[in-house]
């Protein structure tokens, strides 16, 4: 039992429940009961209200689970500080108001009976701000999660550095982001749930370096505060700035999601170390085509038409046919989130998965919408970061390559789209995991190769793959882009060729006619591809993987290929 309904139940934190409450957004009457009930979210509205850090605890961990971790000694008032009043004197207050020792509660529990270890701010004990004793609680935190295997969960709430403890409290900025560093290197999965006031400090150290960061609807997050900000540039700030929609527009966290949900998608998260045993995937039929000649050869013309077709399932349709508890993870987090190449954790039959893809759309719309498939370097940007994830959580990569090319353009150049790309085939170059490669529509150029440097490549019947489109060729070589039906043919681009190429290890058929006319069928038949190449590259050692996958293209090229 978790979340909105454990509120229902049982009273949470230590304040009286008010009898009547305005809602500060849309400033209606609400029931305090009903409030309450809704997790402290306006149930006419969506605004959510702040939660101390023990109401917070109630919400997030399974009842009963929660055992409180008792943080490290901290020296109090280093500078002795007195301002209009003494340091230590507002501490005796805040201790006094909150019944806290200080702005961070750290507990041990469990998520849908997934184990995690908590640190929670609390914006009532001095705005949350980052003193040694918070340092010390996210460092306690870490350290016990290190100390049993645990995921690491951060709740913030912070106003920034405590000003009172001077240059010490700056000190816990670097604190507290080696803590993060240690999770990295123990591979152990750490997730921010941000709330409303996140700044200064905080954001600029162990906040963001979480692996997945959830924001709360309307949470604001930046490093500087608004006012600071317009004080100082002299500028209208635009609208909704540093809220968690703005955040997420802007590839700065992953996704913004209502309270009432934040558990299941946490117990989601926490469930990529779940790993099933050697028996994974035994009983599923390899579908793959590995002889070219039994291979259907219709004209070329015809597979770029059908590579191309609108109905042909896209990322999100494979990962809504044939994944499961997918959690998309958004950004690249240097300021874009590109809607032409989509990713997140998910699980293959119970296998925890990275899935990486680009994605068109099957109207104009959609096509629009996602710039027909063909990512900003924004978008490599994030292939590279989820990457990376994946290599840290151990969990094997899935790409599925449908783009016409990477995008060609004024911002696209001036962002890097050359360097990143190539950080990719870099990254998976080294990556101490299982790759499967599918290419599932059109493998365009450079853009396809960024997520296809894998140790399994397979690709669909009617898929096509080439370092120039058709009609590129064409009017480059021909000078003459309606002759791409000679350019196609003498590319020699579609499934067959590149099987006689030794460019990929397998043939995913078909439903009779394109994977358009049956997309179901179609998206059966990659899942159980997949399946059978991973079931055999999750027994191997990374540095197997990656030795093997470096042999593999090394070769490309060379007379005895
Ligand atoms: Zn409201």
């Amino acid at each position: 039992m978790n979340g909105a309904e454990y509120f229902g139940k049982a009273a949470v934190g230590t304040r009286a429940e008010a009898e009547w409450i305005v809602c500060r957004s849309c400033k209606l009457l609400l029931y305090g009961k009903r409030f309450t009930r809704h997790a402290k979210v306006c149930p006419e509205c969506g605004w959510h209200s702040s939660l101390t850090a023990s109401e917070r605890l109630a919400f997030l961990l399974d009842p009963g689970s929660t055992t409180t971790v008792q943080p490290g000694a901290s020296v109090r008032d280093p500078l002795g500080f007195t301002d209009l009043k003494p340091y230590a004197g507002r501490l005796v207050a805040a201790r006094q108001a909150t019944g806290l020792d200080d702005a961070v509660l750290v507990a041990h529990g469990t998520v849908h009976d997934r184990p995690v270890v908590a640190a929670v701010m609390d914006f009532r004990f001095l705005g949350g701000s980052l003193g040694s004793a918070a340092g010390e609680a996210v460092a306690t935190a870490a350290e016990t999660a290190l100390g049993c295997g645990s995921p690491l969960l951060l709740v913030t709430a912070s106003g920034g550095a405590r000003m009172q403890e001077g240059v010490i409290s700056l000190m816990q900025m670097a604190r507290t982001s080696n803590a993060m560093a240690a999770m990295d290197e123990a591979g152990l999965l750490t997730l921010t749930l941000i709330t409303d006031p996140t700044f200064g400090g905080v954001s600029a150290s162990f906040v963001t370096l979480a692996d997945v960061l959830i924001a709360e609807p309307g949470a604001r997050m930046g490093f500087a505060g608004p006012r600071v900000i317009e004080q100082t540039v002299r500028q209208r700030l635009p609208e909704r700035f540093q809220t968690a929609e703005f955040l997420l527009e802007h590839g700065l966290v992953d996704t913004v999601l209502p309270r009432s949900e934040v558990p299941r998608m946490v117990a989601n998260l926490l469930g990529v170390a779940d790993a099933p045993d050697e028996r994974w995937g035994a009983d599923v039929r390899d579908p793959m085509v590995r002889d070219p000649a039994r291979l259907a050869a219709p004209p070329v013309e015809e597979t770029v038409r059908r590579a191309r077709e609108l109905g042909r399932p896209t990322t999100m349709d494979h990962i809504a046919g044939w994944l499961d508890d997918f959690v998309e993870l958004r950004g690249d987090r240097t300021g874009e989130d590109c809607r032409a190449l989509v990713g997140g954790l998910a699980r293959l039959d119970g296998l925890p998965v990275m899935v990486i893809g680009h994605q068109k759309g099957h109207d104009l719309d959609a096509l629009v919408r996602n710039n027909f498939g063909m990512p900003s370097p924004a978008g490599y940007r994030k292939a590279a970061r989820l990457m990376r994830l994946a290599a840290k959580l151990h969990v094997p990569v899935i790409t599925l390559i449908d783009t016409p090319g990477a995008h060609p353009g004024v911002d696209a150049e001036r962002g890097g789209q050359a360097h990143a790309i190539a950080e990719c085939l870099r990254v998976m170059g080294s990556l101490p995991v299982p790759i499967v490669a599918v290419v599932n529509g059109e493998g365009g150029s450079g853009g396809a190769l960024a997520l296809a440097v894998a140790d399994r490549v397979l690709m669909c019947e009617n898929a096509i793959y080439s370092v120039i489109s058709p009609e590129g060729c064409a009017a480059i070589l021909w000078r003459d882009a309606e002759r791409r039906a000679e350019a196609a043919a003498a590319l020699r681009l579609n499934a067959r060729s590149m099987l006689e190429l030794g460019v990929i290890d397998g043939v995913v058929p078909e439903p009779a006619g394109g994977a358009h006319n049956r997309p179901d069928r179609a998206g059966r038949l990659v899942h159980d591809a997949v399946v059978c190449a991973l079931r055999d590259l999750r027994r191997l050692p990374g540095v197997q993987l990656v030795s093997a996958r470096r042999a593999r293209f090394r070769r490309f090229g060379s007379p005895a290929a």
